[in-house]
């Protein structure tokens, strides 16, 4: 690493470390020549990956096209960049856990849904209007739907369980109506 500042070929590594969040690594160094100090950061890369897309060529995997079609899909959302390259990371992760030097374009896009669904709705629903080429309103709808319908059984059974402890309430007053009715008698 050569020296920002003159140029000198050498300088020393005074400590580095690895950001769980994005996978970076960074190192603080410091010249031999001119004692300036300054820091690098590594990033991780994921080298020959080709992605088969939906037409049938290729295409050399590569992160900004990644970034830049989540950066459409988080718009305007309230995401933060530690968020978003903990995102960035997650998604590329599982892309390498596959194992894979080729990889179609499709499986890409449901790993980022699967991302996206936990981190935004809304996104998500960018996303898959997208990705998923939603045809027309009704398609919409129905993934709208998929998403809020989980959401309502949720508030259905806590209802319901509103109504039994209700109930329950209901009868202990009743029972101990009776006794203070009893007492009286
Ligand atoms: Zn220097």
């Amino acid at each position: 690493m050569k020296c920002p500042a003159c140029e000198h070929e050498e300088t020393r590594v005074l400590d580095s470390r690895l950001s769980e969040h994005d996978n970076t690594v960074r190192r603080r160094r410091e010249c031999g020549n001119c004692d300036f100090r300054f820091s690098t950061r590594e990033e991780t890369e994921i080298l020959n990956l080709s992605i088969v897309k939906r037409d049938g060529s290729n295409e050399a995997y590569s992160r900004e096209k990644l970034a830049s079609g989540l950066t459409r899909a988080l718009e305007k959302r309230p995401i933060t960049t530690q968020e978003f390259r903990t995102l960035v990371a997650g998604i590329e992760r599982d892309i390498y856990v596959l194992n894979k030097s080729e990889i179609k374009a499709s499986q890409i896009g449901d790993i980022v849904m699967q991302h996206l669904k936990k981190l935004d709705k809304v996104a998500y629903i960018r996303f898959a209007s997208v990705y998923r080429e939603f045809k027309d309103v009704h398609t919409f709808y129905e993934e709208i739907n998929k998403l809020v319908g989980k959401k309502s059984k949720k508030s259905k059974k806590h209802k319901s369980y509103a109504k039994h402890t209700n109930k329950r309430k209901k009868s202990n007053t009743a029972k101990r109506a009776g006794k203070a009715a009893k007492k009286v008698r």
